[in-house]
């Protein structure tokens, strides 16, 4: 009789059970840098061995068999390969990360070329290696009954053991209580107090405590509110598709003071009621403390901040936290995509176009990607939500790569603020004003200081006296070949172009008028703050920027006193911008948005759009309607007109039709290959032989559509580093990836004193 095919199998996987086979096999990868061995290797598991992924190992490596650190990453039954070694020791008694992670973190050694465990270590709580400890208390109980306890205590009292009469007296009246605190109410020593266990009466244990963060007492709890037509459709969808369970990525537009903030915490809400977590990325956590509160006071206990304001002891517990599914929701910059959750319903990117979301540091991720792949891996809905949507998120929503909802409305329906442009070209020749704001701003701030109505001034200090400009006719120097602005280079006294490294002599003159009022652009925030004083010295002034918010708490200070109305006049750099809730500011100033425009790089509209988009949204939030003064030498510039209508449509329609024409992202993606070593010679050889091997797969691949390179970086040389670069165009990232894994394998076999990175898409090009 044949036997049935089931039961065949059913024998087999019996008997591998049984051990008969083999041992059982563990995937190790090593703690290396080095690329050519950042692989699995195969060891045995030796009998009675409890070896699970994600548990750190030590491992015989090598010739010399020394040993090595790695982590299982798989188990498997069998192994290609024969007389494996075994396992020596295993370091974790539980697993430090799950199997997703585990899996992601190969997805990221893939992408972003790096090293598995420079992977890994973005989700290990920090100081893992070194060991950062728990934090733990020593707690006192009472070990006998209280009766029995007093009584001692009496005789003790009585005779010539008085100090531990005493600490056990209170100790009956306290008990448990930490032995600091037993000391400090008994003036008892450790020594009484070890008497007293010998003696039976009292016992102590440590207690786990953690570093508190974030205060969650300070926040006074609160509820939801009734979401709006608007916010409801969104809302019903996301709580759906969570449910559910299925991936989605959604991009969300909605205009500032829409209520998006209202529709993450009610998405998330629903993610706790059915026992899942989520994840709540911010451009960076200490630019937005008003929606830390909110959070906090939304879900308490439910929350873990992460800023980089933390100590290591202070991530080191959250870490743990999150991992011991103690909380649900974390809030965090761009690290906190890593978060050690399981099942989670939704992970969400506030202001989504931030270029602060991209690392520029190894492993040079991009949170935005990373995410998406985190939430297709757990069947997570991805929410992308922005006033001001990246070019490329848009773009994929219009190629139905996303799922697009739009909020078009300010939560109270009030208008979105009146905005005026100034030509300052005019103000100083016809004006004959020579102070950085206009006659028109300060009318303005007048009528606002009359009314007893805030103003917040914005002064874009990124890219600060590095371009050249005209005073007289707006105009900015360029490069022909690039259409970027040129970026002034101090030691070698040129124009350099940031994407060519073309060079230009600075000019005395304007090109374009003849002018010589043509000179490098730029005022600090002190400086305005002296202006402001000495125009209108009866205004209450308060400044933000990085020098006055360096300390622990100083950006919440700051904005509290100008919440408590101890100020008239907030002035400050970006960080006015970014998500401040002030119902009675209904005046704003941007104090030159050529600043922001001129940056030497192909993104700079996109930015300056956001941005100025960003900071007169901040006006008219609350029943007063709100204005919006900008000050330019570019006003016909159409960024700034677009911006100044509230017109994100017209602006992506004309600024896509531009990258399309120039082939820019998101038609192609850009990838900067960097060679950086102590000799120049060698590291421009280095490159030259990365240029050969690139000419040559261009010859039988389309894939690369253009290559600027070898030459030096914009930053020619950092801490005697010199440093190189090639830019790429390529129209497909899958068919370069090989090609570009070989080059970082090869330039480390062959070459030690050249480190090569490679960056995709970055967000800065220096
Ligand atoms: P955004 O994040 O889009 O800029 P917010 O979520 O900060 O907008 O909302 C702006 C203001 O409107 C906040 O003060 C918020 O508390 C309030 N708000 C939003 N939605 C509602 C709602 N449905 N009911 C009452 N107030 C709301
Ligand atoms: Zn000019
Ligand atoms: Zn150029």
């Amino acid at each position: 009789m044949a036997v049935p095919l089931t039961f065949l199998v059913l024998i087999l996987r019996t008997n591998i059970q049984a051990g008969i086979y083999l041992k059982m096999i563990a995937k190790v990868i090593l703690n290396n840098r080095e690329h050519n061995i950042d692989q699995c290797f195969d060891y045995a598991i030796p009998d009675g061995m409890n070896a699970l992924p994600g548990m750190r190992v030590s491992v015989p490596f090598g010739f010399g068999n020394r040993y090595s650190r790695g982590i299982i990453v798989g188990i498997s039954e069998k192994s290609e390969f024969e007389n494996l070694k075994e396992i020596s020791k295993i370091i974790d008694k539980e697993p430090l990360c799950s199997e997703e992670i585990l899996k992601l973190c190969l997805w990221i050694k893939e992408k972003y070329f790096c090293s598995f465990y420079q992977a890994l270590r973005l989700f290990l709580p920090p100081g893992i290696e070194s060991g950062v400890k728990e934090k733990n208390i020593r707690m006192v109980r009472l070990a006998s009954s209280k009766e029995e306890a007093l009584a001692a205590a009496k005789k003790m009292l009585s005779g010539r053991a008085q100090i531990q009469g005493n600490m056990l007296k209170i100790l009956c009246e306290n008990s448990p209580v930490s032995s600091f605190e037993l000391m400090r109410l008994s003036g008892g020593n450790s020594a009484a107090l070890s008497a007293l266990c010998k003696k039976g009466f009292a016992e102590i244990s440590d207690k786990r405590v953690y570093r508190e963060a974030y205060n969650s007492d300070k926040y006074a709890r609160s509820g939801g509110c009734t979401p709006t037509g608007e916010q409801k459709v969104v809302i019903d969808h996301l709580i759906n598709r969570i449910s559910s369970g299925r991936h989605e990525k959604i991009l969300l537009r909605g205009v500032t003071g829409s209520g998006k903030t209202e529709v993450f915490l009610q998405a998330i809400e629903h993610c706790i009621n059915i026992g899942k977590t989520a994840i709540m990325l911010v451009p960076e956590i200490s630019l937005t403390p008003q929606m830390v509160k909110r959070f906090v006071s939304r879900f308490g206990e439910m929350v873990a901040v992460i800023h980089s304001g933390l100590s290591k002891g202070e991530r080191f517990d959250h870490c743990n936290k999150i991992k011991n599914g103690e909380v649900s929701v974390v809030v965090g910059a761009r690290s906190a995509v890593f978060a050690p959750f399981e099942n989670i319903g939704i992970i969400i990117l506030d202001e989504e176009h931030e270029s602060s979301y991209k690392s520029d540091t190894t492993p040079r991720y991009h949170a935005r990607d990373v995410a998406a792949k985190r939430a297709e891996d757990c069947g997570a809905v991805l929410l992308l939500a922005s006033a001001t949507p990246s070019l490329t998120s848009y773009y994929k929503a219009e190629i139905g790569e996303y799922k697009l909802f739009e909020m078009l409305e300010r939560y109270n329906k009030m208008e979105m603020p009146a905005v005026k442009i100034v030509d300052m070209r005019g103000e100083l020749f016809n004006n004959k004003n020579f102070s950085p704001l206009s006659l028109t701003l300060q009318r303005e701030i007048d009528k606002n200081l009359q009314n007893k109505s805030k103003t917040i001034l914005f002064l874009n200090r990124r890219g600060y006296s590095t371009f050249v400009s005209c005073r007289e006719c707006g105009y900015v120097m360029e490069c022909d070949d690039c259409s970027v602005s040129m970026t002034y280079h101090k030691n070698i006294n040129q124009m350099v172009c940031h994407y060519c490294g073309g060079l230009a002599p600075v000019p005395e003159f304007c090109p374009e008028c003849g002018s010589k009022h043509i000179k490098f652009f730029g005022t600090g925030t002190q400086k305005i703050e002296e202006a402001i004083t000495k125009r209108f010295p009866s205004a209450r002034v308060l400044r933000m920027d990085t020098d006055t918010t360096s300390h622990k708490g100083g950006h919440e200070e700051i904005l509290d006193a100008f919440a408590r109305g101890e100020a008239d006049i907030l002035v400050g750099t970006q960080m006015v911008t970014k998500g401040l809730d002030f119902p009675d500011v209904t005046l704003v100033g941007v104090l030159a948005a050529d600043t922001s425009l001129c940056m030497d790089d192909f993104r700079a509209s996109e930015r300056s759009f956001s941005l100025l988009t960003q900071v007169c949204g901040r006006a008219g939030r609350g029943d007063i309607p709100g204005r919006a003064v900008i000050q330019t030498y570019q006003p016909f510039n159409s960024t700034i007109k677009y911006a100044k209508n509230h017109d994100y449509i017209n602006f992506y329609n004309s600024e896509i039709t531009n990258r399309k024409r120039l082939n820019y992202p998101p038609f192609c993606d850009i990838i900067s290959i960097m060679a950086s070593g102590e000799t120049e010679d060698c590291v421009e050889a280095f490159m030259n032989d990365i240029k050969a091997e690139l000419d040559r797969f261009m010859k039988s691949s389309g894939c690369i559509t253009s290559m600027i390179g070898p030459m030096p970086a914009p930053l020619a040389k950092i801490k005697n580093q010199f440093r190189y670069r090639i830019l790429l165009k390529v129209s497909s990232l899958d068919e370069i990836h090989p090609l570009l894994a070989l080059l970082i394998k090869n330039g480390e076999a062959q070459n030690g004193k050249v480190f090569l990175s490679i960056d995709t898409n970055p967000t800065n090009m220096f």
